[in-house]
């Protein structure tokens, strides 16, 4: 491996090995514990919402496909009443009962208001207005050739009308209101004035009038609601259905809901179900009923929710919305041109099993993340107390307490590597060996205290001189090594002069007012590429040469060997 590429790659592996240090590795853990748990409960979470979405659409499956089978009785029986007129248009029962109606009716069609009563015990009577009237509205006629038939199949579909209203599931009143000038009634009042009146109203009736073949081209059922009915009190919902014969639009038949009926169903239909509000709507998003009781403030929406909850309603037939805190599920119904909702508040949400749950998990969460919270706090103080002491123990062993450059062991260890590394570099290495002069002498005079802090300001004078890789130790007890990874002998030199000249320089304070100097001898010795990187060797080179330096009259460098050392030429 090129010896750049190894430095970059030892360099990589010791920035994660910084990266690493336990109390990292320790919070990285309990990071990754905290999360996945959290994840975990969300996920849980988003599955039991949607276990209660779905629970709630069924709940109100079941109730409104029950509301739909009450409703539909009466839209069953509209559409048998339409069925039976029709056939009966068509083919005219031939009884003596009704044979007499066309003679009466021209008797009485000049009258500002007239009565028709076949059999009052059986059968239900016909009201109608005077040719005057019907001349007079844009929307009757009495030119059709089929009139007879329309009002004698108006008086057999009365008798089933009668029958069928006093049917307790079915609404109580039922129309056929004629463009012909009559109408009949399932709740026949006396004929008066008033009838005029009524048979006026019925005509501006949305219902009836929402029932042109423009209005309505598939001439099917249609739902309308209307808060001032005639002749009721409170608002009704009506369902109603045009007669047409032979492509001739002869009427509308109608049944009849007052709210409160409407209310009584969606009653019956919730049966047991108790849990939040039911509340059925038209076509126009208009509250018809709820199922909370009378007096009771039923739950409104703001505008904005309205508005998102049509837009939802068109774009599905069922669905659910989280309005506020309230959690709506709608279904369109089959048989009433409206949609039912349940809303049930966060409230009402946590009463059921679901909130007992979503509590119970929440509560599970709290407790495990407090627990693991708890724990980390104790195993981070744990293992940054551990990493403290390894760190002190550690530096103790590499480093002497005194002057706290490395010791022998520690020096020689990094050092061997540093010189395998410049070989392997082709980079120069140098050793300086250092030991201060007559030091004996500041023990004996100013004692071992003193002794000690020339020592160590001898040492920190030797730390000021290095810098990046280079290495400084106390070897021996008044001795030290400086190791410099890359100088040239040269360098060293240069490096050791500076030494010697700072610890030459000071003035070391040893008693209170008492300063000395002291001096120091230096060795350097080098190895450039070719030449021996075997660190000991360097050492005792450097230490020959120091005692050169000593020999030569101490506070000197010597770099270089005595002149008989060099080879006999
Ligand atoms: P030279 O110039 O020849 O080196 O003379 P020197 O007196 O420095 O040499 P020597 O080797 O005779 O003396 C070294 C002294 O260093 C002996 C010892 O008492 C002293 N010494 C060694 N370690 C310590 C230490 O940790 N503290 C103190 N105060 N003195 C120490
Ligand atoms: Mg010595
Ligand atoms: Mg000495």
């Amino acid at each position: 491996m090129p010896p750049s590429t190894a430095a970059t790659g030892s360099s990589r592996l010791n920035r994660i090995r910084t990266y690493l240090v336990p109390a990292r590795v320790v919070n990285l853990c309990f990071l990754i514990v905290l999360v996945s748990s959290t994840l975990l409960t969300w996920r849980e979470v988003a599955v039991l919402e949607d276990a209660y979405v779905a629970s709630q659409r069924n709940t109100l499956d079941k109730v409104s496909s029950t509301l739909d089978r009450q409703m539909e009785i009466g839209v069953n029986a509209l559409l048998f009443f339409r069925n039976a007129m029709r056939a009966a248009v068509q083919t005219p029962l031939a009884s003596d009962v009704l044979k007499n109606v066309q003679a009466e009716f021209a008797q009485q069609r000049q009258l500002p208001v007239w009565r028709i009563s076949v059999d009052q015990r059986r059968t239900l009577p016909i009201t109608g207005v005077s040719d005057a009237f019907v001349a007079r509205h844009p929307l009757l006629s009495r030119d059709d050739p089929q009139m007879h038939n329309e009002m004698t199949a108006a008086l057999e579909v009365g008798y089933i009308m009668r029958l069928a209203t006093a049917i307790p599931a079915m609404p109580k009143h039922a129309w056929y209101v004629s463009r012909a000038g009559f109408y009949l009634s399932s709740r026949p009042t006396a004929v008066s004035a008033e009838s005029i009146t009524r048979y006026e109203s019925l005509l501006a009736q949305p219902w009836f009038t929402g029932q042109s073949i423009h209005d309505n081209r598939f001439r099917g059922i249609r739902w309308f609601t209307s808060k001032h009915p005639t002749g009721l009190q409170e608002p009704i919902v009506t369902v109603s259905v045009p007669l047409d014969y032979a492509q001739y639009w002869y009427g509308v038949l109608a049944i009849d809901y007052a709210y409160s009926s409407v209310k009584q169903l969606l009653a019956e239909a919730l049966r047991d179900e108790e849990q939040g509000e039911y509340q059925l709507y038209n076509n126009n998003l208009e509250r018809v009923v709820t199922s909370l009781p009378a007096g009771v403030q039923p739950r409104n929406f703001t505008q904005a929710q309205r508005e998102m909850l049509t837009q939802a309603i068109t774009l599905s037939n069922s669905g659910s919305l989280r309005l506020g805190p309230n959690f709506v599920v709608w279904q369109k119904l089959d048989h009433f041109d409206g949609i039912l909702l349940r809303i049930q508040t966060l409230r009402e949400g946590l009463q059921g099993d679901f909130g007992t749950i979503s509590i119970v998990l929440a509560l599970l969460w709290l407790l495990f993340t407090a627990m693991v919270l708890c724990s980390w706090v104790v195993i981070r103080r744990m293992v940054s107390n551990m990493y403290a002491m390894q760190h002190s123990l550690q530096w103790q062993a590499w480093h002497d307490p005194l002057t706290r450059l490395l010791n022998r062991g520690a020096l020689f260890e990094r050092a061997k590597a540093l010189a395998e590394l410049c070989q392997q570099q082709h980079r120069p290495f140098s050793v300086i060996q250092l030991d201060l002069d007559h030091f004996k002498n500041v023990n004996d005079h100013y004692g071992h205290q003193a002794g000690d802090l020339v020592l160590t300001q001898a040492a920190r004078l030797i730390g000021g001189c290095i810098q990046g890789e280079d290495l400084a130790g106390r070897v021996g007890g008044e001795e030290f090594c400086i190791v410099l990874p890359g100088s040239t002998l040269l360098q060293a030199q240069r490096v050791a002069e500076r030494v010697r000249e700072r610890i030459s320089r000071k003035e070391i304070l040893v008693h209170n007012s008492q300063t000395i100097r002291i001096s120091a001898s230096l060795g350097v010795s080098s190895a450039e590429p070719s030449e021996s990187y075997v660190f000991e060797y360097l050492q005792m080179v450097a230490d020959k040469r120091l005692y050169l330096a000593k020999w030569g009259g101490r506070n000197r460098v010597c770099a270089v060997d005595p002149i008989q050392d060099a080879p006999n030429t």
